[in-house]
């Protein structure tokens, strides 16, 4: 069995619930804090960690409360943190979030996430037949390093990436499975998407992201579930009927499904079905990190 591998970000969200959002220069009194541990990197390695996966997470985080927060949550889940680094000069990545009215705003303060460097990925260990996972939530310059070490060792490269922005040849040719959503490949294919198009239209925008060597992609379509295209096959899998009550890190489940799955030797096709149930049991919680479902709960729901 392999082992996943992520490089990513480590954040703690911070979200704060109030009747309406207050207007420019207004206080408004609000009703509760929260505070989730987050950041896409933590998130999907969370999640292939309770799906039963040896997962080890690359990443840096201030040397403060948000710090050893996280890294505490984290290592209670069974993440390996040996490669996530403690640094004084930055503070841990941050995500303010307000909510009202069912509305939200966001506003992300990197941190110690934007000091990741290739340096960091080269100091992992990465073998045949591990995954390795990575986000745009750290700098371009650390993922391709760490994709180029992953090719080199013969594991499996996975590129979640969000937030969107183009994709350079040189990254592009190191990955082996893009996992994106609905308004990630819009972005990508320079196309306007809805989630009421058919699955046709999703299937040819996908297409335009293959480049020479044809990466396989997983098109994530919320209660839609997914459309990807496998060794240039298209596989659909209809999302399982369920009361959603949270999507926040429903794609970072599936992500960390998918690459749990293939660490442990299964065929992308049947790791797609078992990502998209595993993420019908995330959206039935709260928050992104603690509702990631384990291996018992995915069996049981399989059935
Ligand atoms: P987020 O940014 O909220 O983490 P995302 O936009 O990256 O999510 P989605 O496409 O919304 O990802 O969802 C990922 C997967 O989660 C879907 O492909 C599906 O398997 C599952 N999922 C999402 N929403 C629902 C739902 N309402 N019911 C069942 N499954 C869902």
């Amino acid at each position: 069995m392999g082992q996943v591998v992520v490089a990513g970000s480590i954040n703690m969200d911070v979200v704060a619930t109030a009747d309406r959002h207050p207007a420019i220069g207004e206080t408004v009194a609000g009703r509760e804090v929260l505070y989730f541990p987050g950041g896409k990197g933590a998130n999907q390695a969370v999640a292939a960690a309770k799906l039963g996966a040896a997962t080890m997470l690359i990443g840096r985080t201030g040397a403060d409360a948000f710090g050893r927060d996280t890294r505490a949550f984290l290592s209670m889940q069974g993440v390996d943190l040996a490669h996530v680094r403690e640094i004084a000069d930055a503070g841990t990545g941050t995500a303010v979030i307000t909510v009202a009215q069912a509305d939200n705003t966001i506003i992300v303060i990197p941190g110690a996430n934007a000091l990741v460097s290739a340096t960091d990925v080269s100091a992992s260990v990465i073998r045949q037949g591990d995954v390795a996972v990575s986000q745009f939530e750290i700098p371009l310059p650390a993922v391709t390093a760490f994709f180029a070490r992953a090719r080199a060792a013969g594991a499996i490269t996975i590129l979640n990436p969000a937030p969107a922005m183009p994709i350079d040849r040189e990254l592009m040719a190191l990955v082996d499975i893009l996992i994106v959503n609905e308004s990630e490949l819009s972005l990508l294919a320079g196309l306007e998407l809805h989630d009421t198009d058919p699955d046709a239209r999703f299937v040819d925008a996908a297409s335009t992201l293959q480049t020479d060597h044809r990466p396989n992609i997983c098109v994530t379509l919320g209660r839609r579930g997914v459309i990807a295209l496998v060794d240039g096959e298209v596989h659909l899998e209809t999302a399982r009927l369920v009361k959603a009550i949270d999507t926040t890190g429903a794609g970072d489940c599936f992500v960390g499904a998918i690459a749990a799955r293939l660490a442990d030797g299964h065929s992308l096709q049947s790791a797609i079905g078992y990502a998209n149930v595993a993420a019908s049991l995330c959206v039935q919680r709260m928050g992104a990190g603690p509702s990631m479902p384990t291996a018992q709960e995915v069996s049981d729901a399989i059935g």
